[in-house]
């Protein structure tokens, strides 16, 4: 298959789905680690087609909503002096600090700016040599790699007005944090396949063999998507607990080695807060020494005080698959997309967000196209 449509094509859809449910024996939970792929089942309706027996539940897989409470509240604070013009991706413009959003220091006046590319905001640095950029470096493993490419673009070039605030966050910890919970439900799971495109899959054998559970790496289409829980059901029924890659077209067990070895040489491995989850030891990154000149945080000696997190919110629930978003009593009513409770509802790979859009608010009905 080579286009887009054939991955979405609804007969073949209908066949995997009715595969699944031919060797599905009894229940089992398993989880889809990205928000990309949250989106992708609730739009196409992917749940709808499985047999009840398959439940899916969603992971922390957004890195919108896993960056903490007060690395938001520093990038507020950083966005506020005159002396800076901010650099984000869209998307975090509107997630929730204890003290507003990006969104409304750039209304207040303040620089506030969407880039498409940390490279755009070295170059902005490059432009305006009188101001300090900073780019707000949220993401997985999948960002760390340019993030770290415009740390030594900046480097090369000599940039003394540059730095990143450094929120990177890493999939296996919060994976093995899951799975280590005694709240864990997940019996499979469905890995991000754009993370394994970087980081390969050999580093996840640990995972399925200490804790017994099957782990796919998979895409993020329809067709994907059902071929990975197909897949991981497989395994279940067949009492196998082993790491397989469905999105072979993209992933290889290595990964991109070029990439891991830009992002070793500018990044270590850290312990890391995620938002409504906590601390997860050794699982985000940091620069390394010679690169520290570049750290916003440093350069501009923030402290902050966080406000605690909106009561109401169980984001920190959701993410770790312990609730879906309808569980949440404020889904759809106290909590929407114009006035979000929690970063799940704002980001574009939010679960909360997905089941507003593609299923409504409580009373609502599902919007977009599913298969049936
Ligand atoms: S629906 Fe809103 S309040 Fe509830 S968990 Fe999601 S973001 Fe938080």
């Amino acid at each position: 298959m080579k286009f887009v449509q054939e991955f979405r094509e609804g007969s073949a859809a209908r066949r995997y789905a009715r595969a699944i449910a031919a060797i599905t024996t009894r229940p089992w939970t398993l989880m889809e680690v990205c928000g990309g792929q949250t989106h992708a089942i609730l739009r196409f309706g992917i749940d709808r087609l499985l047999p009840p027996e398959i439940t899916l539940i969603h992971g922390p897989g957004c890195p919108v909503c896993v960056t903490p409470l007060e690395l938001i509240d520093k990038a507020l604070a950083i966005a506020r002096r005159p002396e800076v013009v901010f650099c984000s991706f869209g998307d975090m413009l509107r997630v929730p600090g204890s003290s507003g959003d990006l969104q409304g220091v750039k209304a207040l006046g303040g620089d506030v700016r969407v880039v498409y590319s940390p490279l755009d905001a070295v170059a902005l640095a490059q432009r305006l040599p009188e101001r300090e950029v900073v780019f707000f470096a949220v993401g997985f493993e999948t960002t760390a790699p340019a993030n770290a490419m415009a740390v030594l673009r900046a480097r090369s070039l000599g940039l003394r007005n540059f730095s990143i605030l450094v929120a990177h966050v890493l999939v296996p910890p919060a994976m093995e944090a899951i799975l280590a919970s005694p709240r864990c439900r997940v019996q499979g799971f469905l890995a991000a396949g754009h993370v394994c495109t970087v980081t390969g899959y050999a580093g996840y054998d640990r995972l399925a063999r200490t804790y017994r559970v099957p782990i796919v790496v998979t895409g993020f289409e329809p067709l994907d998507l059902l071929q990975g829980i197909y897949m991981c059901v497989r395994q279940l029924e067949e009492g196998r607990a082993e790491v397989e890659n469905q999105y072979a077209r993209s992933v290889r067990r290595e990964g991109n080695t070029e990439a891991q070895r830009v992002m070793a040489e500018v990044f270590e491995v850290s312990d890391r807060q995620w938002r409504g989850i906590g601390e997860i030891p050794q699982s985000g990154l940091a620069l390394r020494a010679p690169y520290r000149m570049f750290d916003a945080e440093r350069r501009f000696g923030l402290t902050v005080r966080c406000a605690a997190e909106p009561a109401e919110c169980i984001a920190g629930l959701v993410l770790q698959g312990v609730h879906t978003p309808p569980e949440c009593p404020a889904f759809g009513t106290r909590c929407t997309p114009e006035t979000p409770l929690g970063a799940p509802m704002v980001s574009a790979e939010g679960a909360c967000a997905a089941y507003y859009r593609f299923r409504g608010p409580p009373e609502g009905r599902g919007r977009d196209g599913d298969y049936r």
